[in-house]
């Protein structure tokens, strides 16, 4: 059984996953939610899935937690992970940050996003009322 996460602990593999050079990135465009990452993921919440639909399920890295092995690009069944430079992943929170491209559905459906994912971007995203929204 996987250990328990405790702040003690969340603060070591953050301290761990610091030296890493190359973060996970999702494309939230193809990502069918299919969490087969999640299990190939060594760091236990770094990645995290979302939605509650076929239509709206997703996932997103923790890039604090993210250490760059590189198996969940390995185990993905679509292909829909990429691996890019830590150093593009500055300022940012999560791998939603750098995936804005807004034909992805999870940026339809921002409000999906549990409260606790709370990036500029998704505050952004969620003070700006969607287009065609009445
Ligand atoms: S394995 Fe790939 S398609 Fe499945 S949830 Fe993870 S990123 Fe998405
Ligand atoms: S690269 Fe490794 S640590 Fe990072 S999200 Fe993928 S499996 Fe997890």
């Amino acid at each position: 059984m996987a250990a328990k996460m405790t702040p003690q602990r969340r603060e070591a593999l953050v301290k761990g996953a610091s030296k890493a050079k190359i973060k996970a990135r999702v494309d939230l465009t193809a990502c069918t939610g299919c969490e087969v990452c999640i299990s190939a993921c060594p760091v236990p919440t770094c990645i995290e899935p979302f939605g509650e639909s076929i239509q709206t399920r997703g996932v997103f890295v923790n890039f604090d937690l993210c250490i760059g092995c590189m198996l969940c690009v390995k185990d993905c069944p679509w292909d829909t992970i990429a691996m890019i430079p830590t150093p593009k992943t500055e300022g940012k929170t999560t791998s939603l940050e750098c995936w804005q491209d807004s034909s992805a559905l999870i940026f339809d459906n921002i409000d999906l996003l549990d409260e606790r994912v709370s990036t500029p971007l998704v505050a952004s995203l969620k003070n700006t009322p969607s287009e065609g929204a009445s």
